[in-house]
């Protein structure tokens, strides 16, 4: 799968990430928080995200 240049990430643990290039290889991503109120960039998470391992 290439890459998607709509979402750019620098996460290379993931499974997903494009590895060559700092991108995302989905076709879209679903973005959450695990806090109650998010006030900061901190508080939000990519919620695609798996572990390469
Ligand atoms: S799923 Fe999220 S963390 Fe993983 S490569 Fe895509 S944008 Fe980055």
């Amino acid at each position: 799968m290439g890459k998607n240049s709509c979402i750019q990430c620098s996460i290379k643990e993931c499974k997903h990430h494009d590895m060559a290039e700092n991108y995302c290889t989905l076709n879209q991503i679903k973005v959450g928080t695990h806090e109650t109120h998010p006030t900061k960039i901190e508080c939000t998470d990519c919620e695609s995200f798996v572990f390469r391992g």
